[in-house]
């Protein structure tokens, strides 16, 4: 490392200590940080700057005790009402139903109970030591104050409890705390709610970040600091040497490698597949609407059950963010849905002060079981995919990474059983 730091040893194992890390969003910026530790030499190379992509604009909510998996048993039969509601949470335009067909099969299969049960325990494992395995990497970047543990309030203006039966069997199996409250105890916990909410469920063990944007980039920046690259150029493929994967092509030319990580998010599979990993991998489109200066700001990140969206206090003002919307990786955004967030707020907050308002697209990575790859390739040994991480991206980075970091070097993560995260299980 620079700076006079000693830098670990070369690991044991591997050929080369080079490793080329597409994409800069959090996933690949955690990977990076982690795989300097292990002693790799670090290039990572992105289109855009660190945190442009999916990680610029999540809703920052920091949730060790995200067990519950998007889908569900009964999560289906929603799926009408979402789509005929004007304000609904769900947007599917027709146009892109005949190739999102085999992902939503998946996506079905994955909501069957037992599965459900299955994805859970691999959702805790991934996010259950976030807070840790963010403390070294942010302490070293000058960035602990980015992520705080808050605590997280769900809320619906229906009366009784907010999580289905089986959801709250899924928390106390992972030994989440999670508490049923009334809707005087919500208006308690967050005194900026309007009054029409009834009940409430609250996390007191989650988090929030104040600036998902800032956290990418304090991050990055401490990654170049300890002697790593970072590049500017989009990834077109690569160059191979006896079948073996040594350098990437961008239009600037070649960045060569002893090891690669895919991390490119959303668009992870059009490189994937040119190295023998052809996946579904959905576009998850979602939305959102920071507010500068919105009046009384709330303390805690609030989630509203009803419409299905999350709302933030972050450093930049208040973001309300959500939305799930299938039209594929290049459709340009429809700002209507972040609209509709905002009308959302405005009745959920009766003091907002709307008139400074940002409004933003991403796409989150999504694969048929919501869970991420995180894997060394079949094919090419050099290679190491991490990618997938659909609504929990923020939350499972640095988990990731440390995965990321293990496996480049050759090792068996010791702390995590990775069987889940597989990319065998997409296999025919
Ligand atoms: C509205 C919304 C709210 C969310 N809220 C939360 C939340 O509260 N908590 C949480 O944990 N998660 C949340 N998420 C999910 C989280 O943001 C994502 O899972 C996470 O950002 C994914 O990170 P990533 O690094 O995999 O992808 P990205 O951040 O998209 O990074 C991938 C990078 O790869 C680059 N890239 C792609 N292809 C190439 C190429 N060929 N060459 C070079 N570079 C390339 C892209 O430019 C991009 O920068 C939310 C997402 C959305 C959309």
């Amino acid at each position: 490392m620079s700076g006079g730091q000693t830098r670990a040893p070369a690991p044991a194992g591997t050929a080369g200590r080079r490793v080329l890390v597409v994409g800069a969003g959090i996933v690949g910026i955690c990977s990076a940080a982690y795989l300097q530790r292990a002693g790799f030499q670090v290039t990572v190379v992105d289109r855009l700057a660190p945190g442009e992509g999916c990680s610029f604009g999540n809703a920052g909510n920091v949730s060790p005790g995200a067990v519950v998996p998007y889908s569900m048993p009964g999560t289906l039969l929603n799926v009408p009402r979402w789509l005929f509601d004007p304000l609904g949470p769900l947007s599917l335009p027709p146009a892109h139903l005949p190739k999102l067909l085999p992902w939503l099969l998946g996506w079905m299969a994955a909501s069957r109970p037992s599965q459900v049960r299955r994805i859970s325990k691999a959702m805790h494992a991934l996010h259950q030591p976030v807070f840790e395995a963010y403390a070294p990497l942010l302490a070293a970047a000058g960035g602990s104050d980015l992520i705080v543990m808050t605590g997280q309030l769900y809320v619906s203006s229906k009366p009784g409890p907010l999580d289905s039966p089986l959801a709250r069997e899924l928390r106390q199996a992972a030994g989440i705390r999670a508490e049923d409250i009334s809707g005087p105890q919500v208006r308690e916990v967050e005194p900026t709610l309007a009054p029409h909410f009834q009940s409430g469920l609250l996390l007191p063990d989650n988090g929030t970040c104040l600036n998902p944007h800032r956290v990418v980039t304090v991050l990055a920046e401490q990654v170049a600091r300890d002697g790593g690259a970072i590049r500017r150029g989009a990834v077109r493929g690569f160059r191979m040497e006896a079948g073996v994967p040594v350098a990437a092509l961008t239009e600037d030319g070649e960045i060569a490698f002893d090891r690669l990580v895919l991390a490119a998010g959303a668009w992870s599979n059009a490189l994937s597949r040119q190295l023998g990993l052809d996946v579904r991998l959905e576009a998850e489109r979602g939305y959102h609407v920071t507010i500068a200066d919105p009046g009384p700001m709330p303390r805690i990140p609030v989630t509203n059950r009803d419409s299905s969206f999350a709302t933030a206090p972050m450093e930049m003002g208040l973001r309300l963010a959500g939305t799930a919307e299938y039209a594929g990786l290049d459709a340009p955004p429809n700002w209507r849905r972040a609209r509709i967030l905002l009308e959302h707020g405005r009745r959920m907050y009766p003091g907002l002060s709307t008139a400074r308002v940002s409004e933003w697209m991403g796409c989150r990575p999504t694969l048929p079981d919501g869970l991420p790859i995180i894997d060394r390739s079949a094919r090419h040994p050099n290679v190491v995919f991490a990618f997938g991480h659909s609504h929990f991206g923020l939350t499972a980075a640095p988990a990731t990474g440390r995965i990321v970091a293990d496996l480049a070097a050759g090792r068996t993560p010791q702390s995590i059983d990775i069987a889940p995260y597989r990319a065998s299980r997409f296999a025919a």
